[in-house]
């Protein structure tokens, strides 16, 4: 079993598609093994995002990140990293596929409802980012 870091972003909380969310993610067989809701301060958020440091969006993204409240879980499941990215959608909303998380829920590029690990080596990371035991 392999575990990934999902989180539901602002622009989804603020519109109450937390349950629809993580309904997605129980309908395809992924087991919620933690979950925290939290609101995190920029400097979270800069770190989170470091590898997006030098990137030009990096400010925004982390204001934004660091908005409102954010639904933060780890999902297991066989080859859940991979199988999360595909759920939920490409980056841009407009670009995801239909029945995705992204199509179905996301506004913008940078308001696209979901985050989720991409490699095993991020995954683990942004674990322990969340949940420190
Ligand atoms: P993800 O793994 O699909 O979330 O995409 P990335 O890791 O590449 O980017 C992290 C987040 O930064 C994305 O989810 C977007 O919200 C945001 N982002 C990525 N590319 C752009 C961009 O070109 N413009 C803006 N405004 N935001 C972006």
């Amino acid at each position: 079993m392999e575990k990934t870091l999902s989180i539901i972003k602002p622009d989804a909380m603020e519109r109450n598609l937390e349950d629809k969310i993580k309904n997605v993610f129980i309908r395809n067989n992924f087991e919620i093994v933690r979950e925290r809701k939290v609101k995190l301060e920029k400097k979270d958020a800069e770190q989170f995002y470091k590898v997006h440091e030098t990137k030009p969006f990096y400010n925004d993204l982390c204001n934004y990140l660091s908005s409102g409240p954010v639904l933060v879980m780890v999902l297991q499941k066989e080859n859940a990293i991979a199988e999360n990215r595909k759920i939920m959608g490409a980056t841009n909303p407009e670009e995801a596929d239909p029945g995705t998380i992204r199509k179905e829920f996301g506004i913008s590029i940078d308001k696209n409802s979901v985050h989720g690990s991409d490699s095993k080596e991020n995954a683990d990371k942004e674990i322990s980012f969340f949940f420190k035991d």
